[in-house]
């Protein structure tokens, strides 16, 4: 273990923490845009500077070791200034409409705006445009929002695997594009959109559906496979319009792309909302209580187990269920059934 101060408060931290982690550990806020605790350290957004005693310089503190004996400041009208520049850099070149981005209200660039009071920039020069061309269905990508952290870039690489995106160009032309600048064509997992601090990147069919105030949260868990990842319902009007995940979760807030995209039929109207009974040969389809449904079933596995035996009848699971679910499925074939005719699909 090491010790060391900073803003005069003492912490001990494990060998290899870095000043970022230290200043965390007694919850201090300092700002970041390219830190992501789930990603290594990158050190590209400069805002995370702070003070250290006998350096000659500001320096940043998510790729900076913690050493013993260190004293670090974290805030000072020097760090102010420096930290109020650089969000001014980055906003010199950005469209500010967030009265219209489906990220506002959930976008760390706009709450430093906010913070350092950044109504006017002195950087007045050229802006970047970029065709609005990736046809994709999932993620919509506002290139011109791009503060370049590269959170987006190495989520695809360090969490996903995938590397479908990456930072093309130098100097004023660099941009984050798939490869040859095709439409992205990926995993569409969404990691993405969650680490991106502006409105780079929002889903596409986000777009025109709530502002974040209006929206109310509910969590629960994803029904598409056995995983069981947490999710939150993100609703307005009691329509669901977006789905995202807690940090917290068991699945640390990474979803694949049925849990994060695939939410639209919960809004349609023609959806099964109750069981359905022919209750005639030859009938049609009727809906039908939980209570009916079940009786219905009961009775007609006990006319077939006592006309035929427990082996005429045979259980397959779903995907969608939990293990814990599927255990009592199988559980009940053998042991209330009596049959070992039970497997799983193993896939939809
Ligand atoms: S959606 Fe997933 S796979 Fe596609 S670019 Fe984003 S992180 Fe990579
Ligand atoms: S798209 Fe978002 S996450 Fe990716 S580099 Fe730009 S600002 Fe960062
Ligand atoms: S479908 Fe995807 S998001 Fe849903 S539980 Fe399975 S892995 Fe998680």
């Amino acid at each position: 273990m090491i010790s060391l101060t900073i803003n005069e408060k003492d912490i001990r931290m494990p060998e290899g923490a870095t000043v970022l982690e230290a200043a965390q550990a007694l919850e201090i806020e300092v700002p970041t845009l390219c830190h992501d605790p789930q990603l290594k350290p990158y050190g590209g957004c400069r805002l995370c500077i702070v003070e250290i005693k006998d350096f000659p310089r500001p320096v940043t503190a998510c790729t900076t070791p913690a050493t013993d004996g260190m004293e670090v400041t974290t805030e000072s009208d020097r760090l102010y200034r420096l930290r109020r520049t650089i969000v001014e850099l980055l906003l010199s070149d950005h469209p500010n409409d967030c009265m219209v981005c489906a990220r506002a209200g959930d976008c760390t660039l706009q709450e430093l705006a906010y913070f350092y009071k950044l109504r006017e920039n002195r950087f007045i020069g050229e802006r970047r445009h970029y065709d609005m061309t990736d046809k994709n269905p999932f993620i919509k990508r506002e290139m011109e929002k791009c503060i370049l952290c590269g959170k987006c870039v190495r989520v695809c690489d360090e969490i996903q695997g995938v590397n479908a995106i990456d930072i093309a160009y130098r100097g004023f032309n660099a941009k984050v594009c798939p490869p040859y600048e095709k439409d992205l064509d990926c995993e569409f997992c969404g990691q993405c959109i969650v680490v991106c601090p502006t409105g780079a990147l929002s889903g596409v069919i986000w777009g025109g559906q709530g502002r974040q105030m209006d929206v109310k949260l509910t969590d629960t868990v994803c029904p598409y496979c056995g995983c069981g990842c947490n999710i939150t319902l993100h609703s307005v009007r009691d329509k669901v319009i977006r789905v995202t995940s807690p940090k917290d979760s068991i699945n640390q807030g990474w979803l694949c792309v049925k849990g994060r995209f695939g939410y639209e039929f919960i809004n349609q109207k023609d959806r099964l909302q109750t069981p359905l009974i022919r209750r005639r040969k030859g009938g049609k389809l009727e809906p039908a209580t939980w209570d009916e449904a079940l009786n219905l079933v009961m009775s007609r596995f006990e006319k077939i187990k006592k006309e035929h035996g427990p082996d005429a009848l045979a259980g397959l699971a779903s995907a969608r269920c939990t293990n814990e679910e599927n255990y009592a499925f199988q559980k009940f074939f053998r042991a209330v059934i009596g049959t070992n005719n039970v497997d799983h699909c193993a896939r939809y």
